[in-house]
């Protein structure tokens, strides 16, 4: 039997468990895959849990239950790829494959950022990017009163970056609804030039920081946290006061990929953009946020580029040419609060644009524009994310290549 190894059991590595399982015949092929948890989370859910919106049992499951019938479920901790000898190393065991597929994700690197995991990480600094941050967050928000509350990225790229912005417009109508609003000065506060990584997203997206009161600071290279005197300060030494600090750390991908000696400065693994094979090594294929392509670090791109890789993979082992075919292709909705949210829908050429999702002119979904029914769609995503997402199964007129249709290009997006 040849041996297709697949290293994480998160959104990536589970969904193409599922695909390759249908795809590869039986007879040649045993799957197997590693994941050192035994708990799956559903990170957008991270979002919601600082607000009391979703609480722990919306967002955790059991990981084996996604894991198909005949695929070798292995709870280890991966300590080593061997890449030139085709070997993986586990805490206890080596594994030899034929066809790797790494999905190790990336995760929040808090100590690179000094002064971050000072006296005051975990009582007036938080982060909602894991699940402990997320609940310990919404256990001070319970009882905050008001202050200055910033809201800050330390660095790109970051998993799903329209989060913190989502986290700011959540905070306003938090504020809102628990009638304090006038006591908490929201201050979000970014590396990149605007709100967004994408300029026409960036105007809609400072419209409504307007509208929110929601101030940004942009262009903020942070230096140091100061826990003593409670700012974050720069390079260029401008210092930004905070009485609770919710931040987004440097987000890497695993030490183990550092470890094997396969990573750039943040452990991503170079790869092809378009068919998802690494860069060095023609067996090993990557996905998700553990690569280094310039897509969004999102569930929904994993989505779109297993679709691709599974066929790639059978091309692969078949000793075909393979699919140059993954566009980038990002689809995300983003919470604006007061039970709204936009939707956004680019790839790695075209920008977000105005018009309709997924069919013309009906929609039901509008892009770049806020609404009610797109708040629907974003809760909805945690159904399709369980049921659908995770087992491989196609979304309904969501193709894996961005589609043009509903797009409205001839007038400025702005
Ligand atoms: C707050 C927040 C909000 C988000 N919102 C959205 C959203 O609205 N829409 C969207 O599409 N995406 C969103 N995302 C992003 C999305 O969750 C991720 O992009 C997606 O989960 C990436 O999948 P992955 O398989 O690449 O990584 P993961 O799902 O993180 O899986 C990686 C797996 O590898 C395992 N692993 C890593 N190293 C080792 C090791 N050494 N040994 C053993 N196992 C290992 C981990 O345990 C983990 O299970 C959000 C993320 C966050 C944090």
């Amino acid at each position: 039997m040849k041996q297709l190894l697949i290293l994480g059991a998160g959104t990536s590595g589970t969904m193409m468990a599922n695909h390759l399982v249908k795809k590869l015949p039986k007879k040649e092929w045993a799957v197997s895959i590693v994941d050192q948890y035994k708990t799956h989370y559903y990170q957008p859910g991270f979002l919601f849990l600082p607000f009391d919106i979703y609480n722990e049992d919306q967002v955790k499951k059991e990981g084996k239950k996604f894991i198909p019938k005949g695929v070798n479920y292995i709870q280890k901790k991966i300590e080593k790829i061997l890449p030139d000898d085709n070997k993986v190393e586990l805490e206890d065991e080596t594994l030899s494959y034929d066809v790797l597929i790494i999905a190790t994700g990336s995760k929040i690197a808090p100590q690179e950022t000094e002064g971050l995991l000072g006296p005051l990480w975990k009582k007036d600094i938080f982060d909602f990017y894991t699940y402990e941050g997320a609940l310990a967050l919404r256990n001070k928000l319970r009882t905050w009163e008001g202050g200055k509350l910033v809201v800050h990225v330390t660095e790109m790229p970051i998993k799903c970056p329209v989060a913190p912005l989502e986290f700011a417009f959540l905070a306003d109508s938090y504020f809102r609804d628990k009638g304090i609003r006038d006591k908490v000065d929201i201050t979000y506060v970014t590396p990149l030039s605007g709100a967004f990584t994408k300029p026409t997203c960036t105007k809609a997206l400072n419209y409504l920081l307007e509208e929110k009161n929601i101030k940004i600071e942009p262009d903020f290279a942070i230096m140091e946290v100061d826990n003593e005197q409670k700012q974050i300060i720069d390079y260029a030494e401008k210092a930004i006061p905070f009485d609770l600090l919710v931040t987004v750390p440097t987000n890497m991908g695993d030490a183990l990929i550092e470890r094997s000696g396969m990573g750039d400065d943040l452990n991503f693994v170079p790869t092809n953009k378009h068919t998802l094979q690494s860069k060095a090594h023609k067996n090993v294929f990557v996905i998700g946020d553990a690569t280094n392509v310039p897509a969004s670090k999102a569930g929904s791109v994993a989505h779109f580029e297993a679709e691709t890789l599974a066929d790639n993979i059978v091309l692969f082992t078949k000793g075909y040419k393979l699919k140059e075919e993954f566009d980038g292709h990002a689809n995300c909705f983003i919470e604006t609060g007061a039970n709204k949210a936009l939707l956004i829908d680019f790839n790695y050429d075209q920008e977000p644009v105005h018009g309709t999702f997924p069919f013309a002119k009906v929609g039901p979904l509008k892009l770049l524009k806020e609404s009610v029914f797109n708040h629907w769609g974003k809760l909805a995503f945690r159904w399709i994310y369980w049921n659908m997402l995770l087992k491989g199964i196609p979304i309904p007129f969501v193709g894996r290549n961005m589609s043009f249709k509903g797009k409205i290009f001839d007038i400025k997006s702005d």
